[in-house]
């Protein structure tokens, strides 16, 4: 709680003087100071280097990764294991703490413990969560909801109606209208103003002033490899196209989920066409940055999946270099360090090796907060 209120403080002095002029010069001369406008977070679940670095080896177009000059280590311990899993990640960057895993937000204790979408929503600022898996999936339920365990993905789909979020867009419906107490969420969401669509990405979000919910599959969005064609930079688009209209500024949070689930099939072709994807996402985010000038991009992993290795092929059992098959060495997570991508004001904070929640500090003001 201690960390939160100083956190508060620092976010408050920083939002304050950024109306200064004085203080603006000040903070141009000191760029570790910088606030930026806009923040977008891409995690890539299960997303380890290997996993990166297929993107040089895989990709027909050039990796969006080029684009990052700063460049980070973050470990993922959670609380009472040696290896994360998907919900204590998220938990770390959403919340700003470790916890165990399976936890959604909540602290060791099971206590709820305030999320950035909650802090900037707070603030004024517009907020948005866009996944390919279930919208009430670990990493992105960790941004908006705060329960015990992971797989209460109806008690999720209820606080993400009730929620500070403004755009969402993922699959999911079956938590929202097939639901074990019968109630239809979908009602729900329209009551609580959200705008919701179920069967494509055709309509553009509108005014600010209005919420929107793109709910596109029964459960998960399907794999690349089965036709999700360009849901996720789709998404994304029309995301900041609707989030850019705030004058505050915004949060967004993009996943790319299967990431992971390729890893956990140990399926190298599944990874890679998700990385392509993902890589795509990446080019979309930091054309928009690029183009706002105040948005600070930030490209991270909760952990690793499946030991993913780019070791080479074989001839008659023996290596050989010219050629890559990958392979694995768990249909699991691993502990590896993770990497962190960033650019924009502040992404010189990301630099060096750190603890995952420090994510969450860093982000938000001057990641000092340890
Ligand atoms: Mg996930
Ligand atoms: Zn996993």
């Amino acid at each position: 709680m201690k960390k939160l209120v100083l956190l508060l403080i620092t976010f408050n002095f920083l939002l304050t003087n950024a109306c200064n002029p004085t203080v603006q010069k000040f903070a141009s001369d000191a760029p570790e100071n910088q606030q930026p406008k806009n923040i977008i977070l891409l995690i890539g679940d299960g997303m380890g280097l290997a996993q990166v670095s297929s993107s040089f080896y895989f990709n027909e177009e050039k990796s969006n990764f080029l684009r990052f000059k700063e460049i980070g280590l973050h470990q993922n311990t959670p609380v009472g294991a040696k290896i994360t899993d998907s919900a204590a990640g998220a938990t770390a960057f959403a919340a700003g703490i470790k916890s165990f895993n399976g936890a959604i937000s909540v602290d060791k204790d099971t206590q709820a413990v305030e999320t950035i979408v909650e802090i900037l929503s707070q603030k004024g600022l517009s907020t948005g969560v866009v996944s390919t898996s279930s919208i009430t999936h670990a990493t992105p339920a960790c941004f908006y909801a705060h329960v015990q365990s992971r797989r209460m993905q109806e008690e999720i789909a209820r606080q993400l109606m009730n929620s500070k979020v403004d755009f969402f867009a993922g699959g999911g419906k079956k938590f929202f209208a097939d639901r074990k107490d019968g109630e239809n969420l979908i009602e729900g969401l329209k009551q609580k103003g959200f705008e919701v669509d179920t069967t494509s990405l055709a309509r553009k979000a509108g005014p600010i002033s209005n919420k929107y919910a793109y709910l596109l599959g029964r459960d998960y969005m399907p794999k690349m490899e089965n036709g999700r064609g360009d849901f996720l930079p789709k998404a994304t688009d029309l995301a900041l196209d609707y989030l850019k209209q705030d004058p505050k500024g915004f949060f967004l949070m993009v996943e790319g989920s299967q990431i992971d689930w390729g890893g956990h099939a140990n399926d190298a072709n599944y990874i890679i066409e998700e990385m392509k994807d993902f890589d795509k996402t990446i080019g979309v985010a930091l054309d928009f940055a690029k183009k706002d000038g105040n948005t600070l991009v930030v490209v991270t992993a909760d952990h690793e999946t499946g030991g993913f290795a780019l070791s080479s092929a074989k001839v008659r059992k023996r290596d050989d270099y010219r050629g890559l098959a990958p392979t694995f060495s768990t249909g699991g997570h691993t502990a590896a360090l993770i990497p962190v991508f960033a650019y924009g004001p502040g992404a010189e904070r990301f630099k060096g090796i750190y603890q995952n929640n420090d994510i969450f500090a860093k982000m938000l003001a001057g990641g000092t907060l340890q």
